[in-house]
C-alpha cells in the first residue's frame, strides 16, 4: 500500500508541492502519519535526482540525558567505517554561543583539545584523534557562536542584499553549509556529524533542522543515528523504553525520523524490547542497538560491530556490505589490555578534580600502559592542597608524578612543591605546558638560588622572570583563540634523552600558550644541570626541559597528550610509563 502510495506522491506534482508546504509550514501540526508520508515522498525524490557528490552523512544526535557517550559512538562509527576502508572524518557541532571552548573553565565543558591547525576544539575531537588517527581541523568543530559570528559578519558585509536575517533559513543554511563542508572540499566517504546537547533543548533547535533539511535534500544519502538512554528501575525490576519512545517523538515533531537508535542501557536488552522500541519508534529491529557500559571505551566499537552498526548503516544507505573487517591491530590492543594487571600507580598533580579536564592525558597515560604491559591508575592529588609539610605525604606513594598545565595563579605553589619532590626523590616527573614552566620556576629557586623565580603570569613583579610572557603575546587584549596554538615543530638536541625517546631529531607537536621559558637565563640552567633540549628551529623558544641525571625529569611546553592515539601510542607517554615501572 505504501508503495501505491509513494508512486502517487511521486508522479503527481500536486500532491507533492502540498506535502512539501505542510513540510515546511506546518511541521509540528502534521501527524506522524502525515511525516511518514512525506519522507517516503523525500526518499523517493531524492533517489531519482540524487545530487552529484557521492559524500554520506551520518548525523549523531542524543537523547534523554546528556553523557551517554555521543562522542565515543560516533568515533567507533567512524573507526569501523574506516576499517572497511572509507576515508572518513568526524566533526561536532555544539550549540553554545562561545565562539570556541578555549575560554571556557574546565568544570563547564572538561578539557579544551586543539587541533594541530590551531583550532581550539570540543574534547570529543580527541575521541575521534584517538580511536581514528585522522587529524582533525579548525573545520571539525562548530559552535553556535561561531555560526553567528560568520552570519552577522555577512550581513555587515552587505552579503544578504537587504534581507531580514532569521534563524532560518539565514543561521540554518550557514549550518547547513558548514555541515557539507568537509564532504565537499575533503573527498570524503563519509562525514560524520555528531550534534552536542540533547534533543529539545532550545540551544541546538537549529542544528536539528538543519538536518531535517539535509536529510530531505540528501534522501539516502544521510541517516540520523540517535542516541538514547534505557534506564533500569530497580524496584520494578524493569528496563524502561519510554524516555526513549519520548525522545523519539521529540526528534519526529522536528520533522526527524532517526533511522538507528543506540541505547545506553547498564543491563542487556532483551529481544523482546528491541522489538517494541522498534515498534514504537518507526525504526527496523535491526537497527536498534545495545551500547551496554564497558569497562573501557575502546570496546564500543567491537560490541558495535558484533551488533552490526556499521553494515545497518551502509544498508540504509544503500551500500553494499561485504565482509566485515577483522580490526586486528584495534583487537591486540584490547587483549594486550586485558591481560595488563600490574598496576601503575602515577599522580596527577592539578588543580581541576574533575576526570574531563585532564582527558587526553589520562587517555594517554592509560594507552602508554598498555604498551607496557601496565595498567596505569591515575590518581589525582588536588594542587592548592600540597604544602611543604603535607608534600611528602600526599606523594610518596606513586610511581610517578605528572604536573598538570592549567592557567592562573591558584594551585602553582602546590605544583612547584611537587615538581620539587620528584626532582629531589628522584621520581619520574613529567611537566606539561604550566606543569614544565612550574618545573622550570622550581628548578630557578632551589637549585640556581633565585628565591622569587616564577613565571610573570603568576607573579608580574618577580626579579627572576624565568618563564615570561611571548613577544607577540604582549599586546593582546581579545583573550578567545589568541594564544600560541597548535603545532610548531621542534628541534631535539643530539644525545639527548627525549631525541633517543622520539629517535629523530625533529618533531611537530601540539601548543596553547602565552608565556615561554626565558633565554636570558638558559646558559645559568645549562650549567646547573637543566638542559634545554627542545628549542623551535626558528624563534628559539625553549620547547623542552630535561635533567640528565634525574631518573626521568622531562618538561614540555607542547601538550604531546593530543597526538596520543589507540594505535600510536605518544613514545613520551610510553616511556614515562616505562621508567615509572622501574621504581
Ligand atoms: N598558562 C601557561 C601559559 O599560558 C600554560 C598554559 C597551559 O598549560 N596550557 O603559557
Amino acid at each position: 500500500m505504501y508503495t501505491f502510495l509513494t508512486a502517487d506522491i511521486y508522479f503527481s506534482g500536486c500532491l507533492t508541492q502540498r506535502i512539501g508546504e505542510l513540510w515546511l509550514y506546518n511541521i509540528s501540526k502534521m501527524s506522524v502519519y502525515q511525516r511518514f508520508i512525506s519522507n517516503f515522498a523525500a526518499e523517493t525524490l531524492n533517489k531519482y535526482f540524487s545530487p552529484v557528490t557521492d559524500t554520506k552523512y551520518i548525523f549523531v544526535t542524543g537523547g534523554v540525558a546528556s553523557s551517554l557517550g555521543k562522542g565515543i559512538i560516533a568515533a567507533s562509527i567512524g573507526k569501523l567505517l574506516q576499517a572497511r576502508g572509507y576515508n572518513i572524518t568526524i566533526q561536532k557541532f555544539d550549540p553554545y554561543i562561545n565562539i570556541d571552548p578555549g575560554t571556557l573553565n574546565p568544570y563547564e565543558h572538561g578539557e579544551c583539545y586543539v587541533t594541530d591547525d590551531g583550532q581550539e576544539t570540543d574534547l570529543d575531537l580527541g575521541h575521534y584523534e584517538r580511536f581514528t588517527g585522522i587529524k582533525t581541523t579548525r573545520y571539525n568543530n562548530f559552535t553556535t557562536g561561531r555560526i553567528y559570528q560568520s552570519v552577522i559578519e555577512k550581513e555587515r558585509r552587505g552579503d544578504y542584499l537587504g534581507k531580514t536575517i532569521q534563524v532560518i533559513p539565514h543561521i540554518t543554511d550557514e549550518i547547513k553549509r558548514d555541515m557539507l563542508y568537509l564532504g565537499k572540499k575533503g573527498g570524503y566517504d563519509f562525514v560524520i556529524t555528531e550534534i552536542g546537547g540533547t534533543v529539545g533543548d532550545i540551544e541546538s533547535q537549529p542544528f536539528l533542522e538543519a538536518i531535517r533539511q539535509l536529510k530531505w535534500e540528501l534522501g539516502r544519502r544521510a541517516v540520523c543515528v540517535h542516541l538514547t538512554y534505557v534506564p533500569y528501575l530497580a524496584a520494578a525490576g524493569e528496563l524502561k523504553t519510554k524516555p526513549t519512545q519520548h525522545s523519539v517523538k521529540e526528534l519526529l515533531s522536528i520533522g526527524i525520523q532517526p533511522d538507528i537508535l543506540v541505547l545506553r542501557t547498564e543491563h542487556p536488552l532483551g529481544l523482546n524490547l528491541r522489538r517494541k522500541i522498534a515498534n514504537f519508534c518507526n525504526v527496523s529491529q535491526d537497527a536498534v542497538v545495545q551500547s551496554l557500559d564497558m569497562p573501557t571505551i575502546y570496546e564500543v566499537p567491537l560490541r558495535m560491530q558484533e551488533q552490526g552498526l556499521d553494515a545497518t548503516i551502509l544498508r540504509k544507505l544503500d551500500m553494499e556490505v561485504g565482509e566485515t573487517p577483522g580490526l586486528g591491530p584495534w583487537r591486540s590492543f584490547l587483549d594486550r589490555r586485558h591481560k595488563a594487571t600490574t598496576e601503575v600507580h602515577v599522580a596527577l598533580v592539578g588543580k581541576y578534580d574533575l576526570q574531563d579536564a585532564y582527558k587526553s592525558i589520562l587517555e594517554s597515560l592509560s594507552q602508554a600502559g598498555t604498551y607496557n604491559d601496565r595498567k596505569v591508575k591515575c590518581h589525582f592529588v588536588n594542587s592548592e592542597k600540597i604544602t611543604t609539610e603535607n608534600v611528602k605525604e600526599l606523594l610518596d606513594s606513586y610511581d610517578g608524578i605528572i604536573v598538570c598545565p592549567g592557567f592562573g595563579q591558584r594551585g602553582t605553589e602546590g605544583k612547584i612543591l611537587a615538581a620539587q619532590f620528584g626532582r629531589e626523590n628522584n621520581v619520574p616527573t613529567f611537566g606539561i605546558c604550566l606543569g614544565m614552566q612550574m618545573m622550570v620556576a622550581e628548578f630557578a629557586r632551589n637549585v640556581l638560588g633565585y628565591s622569587d623565580a616564577n613565571s610573570v603570569e603568576l607573579d608580574p613583579k618577580t626579579t627572576h622572570n624565568v618563564i615570561d610572557i611571548m613577544e607577540d603575546q604582549k599586546d593582546i587584549t581579545n583573550m578567545g583563540g589568541t594564544m600560541r596554538l597548535g603545532g610548531y615543530e621542534c628541534g631535539l638536541r643530539e644525545g639527548s634523552k627525549v631525541a633517543s625517546i622520539y629517535g629523530t631529531s625533529t618533531i611537530r607537536e601540539r601548543h596553547r600558550h602565552r608565556y615561554e621559558f626565558n633565554n636570558d637565563y638558559k646558559e645559568a640552567y645549562e650549567a646547573a644541570g637543566m638542559l634545554c633540549v627542545g628549542t623551535n628551529p626558528d624563534t628559539d623558544l625553549v620547547e623542552i626541559v630535561e635533567v640528565p641525571s634525574h631518573r626521568w625529569y622531562i618538561g614540555t611546553q607542547f601538550h604531546p597528550e593530543y597526538s596520543s592515539t589507540v594505535l600510536k601510542p605518544h613514545p613520551l607517554f610510553l616511556d614515562f610509563v616505562k621508567a615509572c615501572m622501574k621504581a
